[in-house]
């Protein structure tokens, strides 16, 4: 066998070989949730059952792309929705990677912006790789037809309509979009930045979930008692960075997930979170 078909033989085999493994291991048919360890920051990866993509922020580099590289298969070169909580920078750096390698099908936000440079570079690059963009607010939704749907609860429709107001850096907080996912029985709140007075405030829309991705980090007021009675979450997610300047996640909201008896994982200790749903049951991988 003369040497180079051997070489070219083995590449294939090779190749064929990775194919067969991604396919089985990503087109199962479920719901895959990845909250990426993306540092201090957050970075969520939906892979819904119809194998569509949807980034919902970036975290605070190019770290975004490792978890992206990880699980997503290696054909698959499209992001169908890329949604931006709001406009802080631990929230939309990794966008500007995403969008150099991945071709990024939409992007959705908030009406506020950012007079940063980083922001101006992503807003450059939206332009001009011709992503249609657009802004969210309560009543609006993503669905499929299996099912899965992610609705936007906060902010509504009177916030994106005041542009350029002098806001402060809590209140941007208060300004993340706030989505519930659900797909069959299994739902997910997905807070951005938000904290406990914004979804207090919302918190008729959202009775009983399974997973609760906690606002700012677990900052201080990430978490209230009369928000966790209302949501009741089985286990409750903290997307943060070790060793962070912040403090976060603050004690008092651990000891407050405690006392209502919520499990918690956090990126900093357990490093990328993985949950999986058929619509009926769901687990942590
Ligand atoms: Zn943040």
């Amino acid at each position: 066998m003369k040497k180079g078909f051997f070489i070219v033989f083995t590449a294939s085999f090779a190749l064929v070989f990775l194919f067969v493994i991604q396919y089985f291991q990503y087109e199962d048919g479920k719901l895959h949730i990845y909250i990426c360890d993306v540092g201090q920051g957050d970075g969520i990866l939906i892979k819904t059952p119809n194998s569509a993509e949807i980034l919902i922020d970036s975290g605070p580099d190019k770290s975004i792309i490792n978890c992206l590289s990880s699980y997503v298969p290696f054909w698959d070169r499209e992001v169908e929705a890329g949604i931006l909580s709001h406009p802080h920078a631990d929230h939309f750096t990794g966008f500007i990677d995403v969008i150099k390698r991945y071709k990024l099908k939409s992007f959705y936000t908030n009406s506020l912006g950012s007079d940063t440079q980083t922001w101006k570079i992503l807003q450059d690059q939206i332009a001009e790789k011709r992503v249609s963009a657009k802004y969210l607010h309560s009543g609006n939704y993503f669905s499929e037809k299996n099912s899965l749907r992610l609705k936007v609860i906060w902010p509504n429709s009177d916030f994106n309509s005041i542009k350029d107001q002098k806001i402060s850096y809590s209140d941007i907080n208060s300004s993340s979009i706030v989505i519930l996912l659900s797909y069959g029985k299994f739902e997910v709140l997905l807070s951005g930045d938000a904290e406990s007075q914004i979804l207090s405030a919302i918190q008729n829309e959202i009775k009983d979930i399974d997973v609760f991705k906690v606002g700012h980090h677990g900052s201080k007021d990430a978490l209230s008692d009369s928000l966790l009675y209302s949501l009741n979450p089985e286990v409750a997610v903290i997307s943060v960075g070790e060793n962070n300047k912040f403090g976060h996640p603050h004690k008092s909201t651990l000891d407050l997930a405690k006392k209502h008896k919520v499990s918690i994982l956090r990126t900093d200790k357990d490093g990328t979170i993985h949950i999986v749903s058929d619509g009926k049951k769901w687990w942590v991988k």
